[in-house]
């Protein structure tokens, strides 16, 4: 369902970006896949962080430390509490997705993985869930195994059945597809895997902003996302991960903050979270990512999906009642907020250069998804991704631009 016009009206002056103006023209912001702009209340924490709470934390005993370090934590509980985990020291901060999965690759890579071990992904990954385990692979003499989509952009079960057996050792997935939009069964894949004995990260960098997720009830072994994509700052973000694995795995890096006694000739390591934050932690950042996952919890995640959902539907009937040899990739029945297309023989650039000049930003190429591109057929397509205080009107801006640009490409 869609929000009511005055409760829009309210959500989008929280952001002041969107009153911004590409030349003469109102900005229309559907690059949400890419990144998602940040309400006042966050750019205004990071701000206070700096203003009232600046000092490096848990080492010090003054009070402004103090400050710092209990504002970390909090908002690693929030965390903590944002997707269901069973415990605060279950959160890792990173510096987003890519990092939070390099870490894994690394660490589980080290202690659990052996030449002839399969690392199974999906066709549908993001490069930052494909390259880490690629490296890992050449690393340590492993397969990687890729589960296939079908025609529809849904995940190939029976395939993914047949690929899970006693060689996998992980299985690493993406929640929601950036460029399809296809949200993954992740409970029925989960159960695959642990009947194979491989364990299950799920990659939720897309799926945190448009989804209520539970690990707990996912049953997964490790999620990560990163803050940008869910109103937060850039440059931090989670791994989630069950405390059995994070006490059992070997850290990533090394350096302050992760030790318990450092000698020359022995270090022993910190308990979690600490052993994998090695180093001055992203205390402001963290504190900007707690608000805006407050934020979007007293907005209502479900409420901001079913007006999100409630736009790609609108936006995908109108662009296939009114746009002639559109393309739309990724019809899975059960689909997030991505609507990724081409029209005719028309270059993704240059329609995406042309909706510019018209205030539109949509996100044109690959999408660091080249291995799905190769499925698909394409160089690359162009992606309008919608977040909570998009609106109708937009869409019905959005099909004349389009309309617009047909003829100018064509001549
Ligand atoms: N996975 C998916 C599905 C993504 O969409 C992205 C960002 N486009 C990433 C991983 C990487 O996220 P980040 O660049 O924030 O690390």
């Amino acid at each position: 369902m869609e929000l009511k016009p005055d409760i829009l009206h309210a959500l989008r002056s929280d952001f002041p970006i969107l009153a911004e103006k590409v030349g003469s023209k109102a900005l229309v912001y559907f690059d949400n896949a890419a990144t998602t702009q940040k309400p006042r209340c966050v750019v205004e924490k990071i701000s206070e962080g700096y203003y009232r709470f600046n000092a490096n934390i848990h080492r010090g005993v003054h009070h402004l430390s103090r400050l710092a370090t209990e504002a970390h934590e909090a908002a690693r509980r929030r965390a903590a509490s944002f997707l269901n985990a069973a415990r605060p020291e279950e959160i890792i901060f990173t510096r987003g997705t890519t990092e939070a999965i390099n870490l894994l690759a690394f660490s589980f890579g080290e202690a659990y993985c052996r030449p002839g071990d399969e690392i199974v992904i999906t066709e549908m990954e993001h490069h930052a869930n494909i390259v880490p385990w690629q490296m890992l692979c050449e690393r340590k003499g492993l397969t990687l195994r890729v589960i296939p989509i079908r025609d529809d952009g849904s995940l190939n079960l029976e395939a993914a059945a047949a690929l899970l057996n006693e060689r996998s050792r992980l299985l690493a997935v993406t929640h929601v597809s950036n460029v399809l939009g296809t949200i993954n069964p992740i409970v029925e894949l989960v159960r695959m895997a642990h009947d194979a004995g491989a364990a299950v990260l799920v990659d939720g960098a897309q799926a945190v902003a448009h989804l209520t997720v539970d690990v707990q009830a996912l049953d997964v072994d490790f999620y990560t996302f990163s803050s940008h994509k869910v109103y937060g700052p850039t440059g931090i973000g989670i791994l989630y991960g069950k405390a059995q694995w994070l006490d059992a795995l070997p850290p990533y890096q090394g350096g302050g903050e992760m030790i318990s006694k450092v000698s020359f000739e022995q270090t022993t390591y910190n308990e979690i979270p600490f052993k994998f934050e090695a180093g001055t932690p992203d205390y402001i950042g963290s504190t900007a990512l707690a608000e805006a996952l407050r934020y979007l919890q007293d907005f209502g995640i479900k409420r901001a999906a079913a007006h999100e959902d409630a736009l790609l539907r609108y936006a995908t009937e109108a662009m296939e009642a009114e746009i002639p040899n559109l393309r739309i990739f990724g019809k899975a029945p059960q689909k997030s907020a991505v609507l990724s297309f081409l029209i005719g023989k028309l270059h993704p650039y240059d329609l995406g250069m042309l909706l510019d000049s018209q205030g539109f930003a949509l996100r044109s190429g690959h999408h660091c998804a080249q291995p799905l591109m190769q499925r698909l057929g394409l160089e690359g397509c162009l992606r309008a991704s919608f977040a909570f205080y998009n609106s109708r009107e937009e869409i019905d801006q959005f099909i004349p631009a389009l309309k617009k640009a047909l003829p100018l490409l064509d001549g």
